[in-house]
């Protein structure tokens, strides 16, 4: 019985390989560009209260209309743009290649999403499982973008979606606004402009929506410092928004997400002093780093850094900074733009010191 229900699986899904999360128990955990710090205790004195009171037995309210009116206000979005929110943006990726996702018997189009690659890794799966192509123009050796291959690639692929992370993941930087402003001109469809780290880069596209009605700019408060609520929009004209709101499952946005996330945004100011904070340690931690021999250092425009290793191999280097206590990520590429690198989440500052003495010593081994 079990061979015939497994028959049912589309083989696209059984080709994937689930999305690996590492385990951190015990570790020090600059793996994940999470904001290593909490909410003051004042705070959250004050959040528990609200999340006592709310109802729990009640399903949520579906549009989160309270919760959308302030992210919007907070996040600066042109009032007559319209805003989705998705459980993460993952869930936003999830719903716009369904959105788009050629299942339709009396539709001919053939429909890819674009990307950068190397980049954010939920792209092409989202795509793969959503049974859409992905096209993943490649970046230049500096992580730049290649304009001549991306025209290219646009003409010949006609994407419906271009992803463009800004900063990008893994790589940490930004690409050049002219480049970017000729990609949204010359798509044939959506550019969403994903600015899951914008709290570091302090840049974005969020005051040019007025100026392209393709452009859609998506956000989350994951790495502003509320990773675990699970929580993302997308802003841009109505008419695109609406129709991504169809397909969002009716209570996406829990009770306590809902309350929680209200709440902390009105004393937002305790997360932009964070992520000030992280953005000098990310300065700090760049210039150390940058001392160490056989380092290549990228740069970096958000709260984590990638860093290509020399001489010795990045898997070990890896494997004995876990040893020390400290868990980053390992790109795992032998060739390539990722060849022998690693990426750092910018922590605390004795988080990042421990990394630093864990990261000589791997290089003196
Ligand atoms: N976009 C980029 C570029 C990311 O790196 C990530 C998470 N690492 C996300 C989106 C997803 O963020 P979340 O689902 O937590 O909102």
């Amino acid at each position: 019985m079990l061979e015939k229900s497994l028959s049912w699986i589309r083989p696209a899904i059984k080709k994937i390989h689930a999305y690996q999360v590492a385990d951190a128990s015990g570790l020090i955990k600059l793996d994940a560009m999470e904001n290593p710090y909490q909410l003051s205790n004042d705070l959250k004195a004050e959040l528990q209260i609200k999340l006592s009171k709310a109802d729990l037995n009640r399903y949520p309210d579906p549009t989160a209309k309270s919760l959308r009116e302030k992210l919007s206000q907070v996040m600066g979005v042109p009032v007559d743009k319209a805003i989705v929110l998705g459980n993460g943006s993952d869930e936003l990726i999830q719903m716009l290649a369904m959105a788009v996702a050629n299942h339709d018997a009396d539709r001919e189009k053939d429909v890819c999403l674009m990307s950068f690659d190397p980049g954010f890794v939920m792209y092409k799966m989202i795509a793969d499982y959503s049974g859409v192509e992905y096209v993943g123009v490649p970046l230049r050796e500096d992580f730049s973008l290649d304009m001549e291959k991306t025209r290219v690639a646009i003409k010949q692929k006609q994407p419906a979606i271009i992803f463009i992370a800004y900063p990008n993941n893994p790589s940490a930087n930004c690409y050049s606004k002219d480049e970017i402003e000729e990609i949204i001109s010359i798509a044939p469809g959506m550019v969403v402009l994903d600015e899951a780290y914008h709290p570091f880069a302090q840049d974005s596209y969020m005051d040019r929506l007025t100026d392209f009605d393709n452009l859609l700019v998506m956000r989350t408060v994951s790495k502003m410092g509320l990773a675990g609520l699970r929580l993302g929009l997308l802003c841009g004209h109505p008419d695109i928004i609406n129709e991504i709101d169809k397909i969002r499952l009716p209570y996406n946005i829990n009770v306590l997400t809902q309350a929680a996330a209200e709440f902390v945004l009105d004393n937002v100011n305790e997360l932009d002093q964070q992520a000030k904070a992280i953005r000098e340690e990310r300065e700090q931690l760049l210039a150390t780093m940058r001392d160490i021999p056989k380092l290549d250092v990228f740069p970096s425009q958000a709260n984590f850094i990638l860093f290509r290793v020399s001489d010795i191999n990045a898997n070990d280097v890896f494997e004995n900074i876990k040893r020390k206590g400290v868990l980053i990520k390992n790109m795992k590429a032998e060739t390539g733009l990722l060849r022998n690198c690693l990426r750092v989440t910018v922590g605390t500052p004795d988080e990042n010191k421990m990394f630093v003495d864990a990261l000589v010593s791997a290089m003196n081994n």
